[in-house]
């Protein structure tokens, strides 16, 4: 067994006697009793086909959004399971800044389902990469956390080596599209020896402008994927595009 896979059955093991001495909580709303309360299930809000083809968000007509037909992502699509808010957006929360494995694998359910629902194919799945820096602050990246428990439930390989994050870009926080994609420009690189020839899935927990998703498809179609989708737990749907609810 590799190291990596028994520190990883460590850390199960680690949890499942934790589950013993602390009974599951809610990813939501934090209540004791299960991993997802119904009221908090009941809150979130799916997103479901009919999409747009390209940027996933809610399009009743088919074919591309109005900004996607003005302003096209550089990638060949995302797809987001949720419309981030409400117990989504908490779940998220924790899982950011307290990274705990279980909570992890709870969302990746969600995201196989997700998976399933749109279709996504792939050879191989690779996480929004962090900076080391973060990394060796946090002790984690979400989005591997997310990736690598979703690559585990729909059976494709996960290879966070692939791609690397060459700098910390500022936060992306109040910037419009155009600006987040100068923000992100060339921050990432891409191994050819993995993704060469090679469908890949770029794993994140949140999509807001696709920007950083466009940024590691571009590192990635330069290291000879031959396709590359984005593929995120949650999506901010602003007001124009029906997201209005939690805002
Ligand atoms: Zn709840
Ligand atoms: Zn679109």
């Amino acid at each position: 067994m590799s190291p990596f896979r028994f520190s990883r059955r460590i850390a199960r093991l680690t949890e499942e006697a934790l589950d013993l001495l602390f009974p599951p909580r809610c990813a939501g709303c934090g209540r004791p009793g299960g991993a997802w309360c119904p009221a908090c299930a009941a809150a979130a809000r799916p997103l479901m086909p009919p999409v747009c083809s390209l940027c996933g968000i809610p399009w009743p007509r088919g074919g591309r959004c109005p900004l996607c037909e003005a302003h096209p992502l550089q990638l060949d699509g995302v797809r987001s399971c949720y419309a981030y808010g409400g117990p989504i957006r908490r779940a998220l929360h924790r899982l950011k800044f307290h990274g705990r494995y279980r909570l992890a694998q709870t969302m990746a359910a969600w995201m196989a389902e997700g998976w399933n629902r749109f279709a996504l194919e792939a050879d191989l799945l690779v996480p929004v990469p962090i900076s080391r820096t973060r990394q060796r602050q946090r002790g984690y990246n979400q989005a591997a956390m997310l990736a690598r428990a979703l690559a585990e439930n729909v059976a494709i390989p996960f290879y966070p080596q692939a791609l690397h994050r060459v700098w910390s870009t500022p936060s992306q926080v109040g910037l419009d599209r155009n600006a987040r994609r100068e923000n992100v420009r060339g921050a990432f690189v891409a191994d050819p020896r993995w993704v060469r020839g090679k469908r890949v899935v770029v794993v994140d927990d949140v999509c807001t402008s696709g920007a950083t998703l466009e940024a590691c498809a571009a590192a990635l179609y330069q290291a000879g994927a031959v396709s590359v989708w984005g593929f995120t737990l949650a999506r901010v749907i602003l007001n124009h595009e029906g997201g209005s609810r939690w805002s």
